[in-house]
């Protein structure tokens, strides 16, 4: 990336070196080395921006697969309330385990209702 055209260096350096009163061979010397930290800094460049976009079609993808997400969790939701047993099992969706029933999560999810179990 950005191709130095170290002959145009070259001349350049021939041209002012004398009215800065630098050696020709320290001049050209800094020239060629400032092209050169310029180019490391393109292709540091180019990485980030290469990083940059991916990261950007990573969060579309993230985005458009939460928005899936919570549509299917919209349509599988089911509004009626929850009731526990004495076990704290949901008897209104047959959810036998003492965790949260999956239905009031989605509500959660969807901000449906409040946090509050
Ligand atoms: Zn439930």
């Amino acid at each position: 990336m950005g191709d130095i055209d170290k002959d145009a260096i070259r001349a350049r350096a021939e041209e002012v070196e004398p009215k800065a009163g630098l050696v020709d061979e320290d001049f050209y010397r800094w020239a060629t080395q400032a092209a050169d930290d310029r180019d490391a800094l393109l292709d540091r460049l180019a990485v980030a921006e290469e990083r940059a976009r991916e990261l950007e079609a990573t969060v579309q993808r993230v985005g458009a697969e939460r928005d899936e997400a919570r549509s299917l969790i919209g349509d599988l939701y089911d509004e009626s309330e929850c009731w526990y047993d004495h076990h704290g099992y949901c008897q209104a969706h047959g959810w036998t385990d003492t965790s949260l029933c999956p239905h009031r999560r989605a509500a959660i999810v969807l901000g449906l209702r409040g946090s509050d179990v």
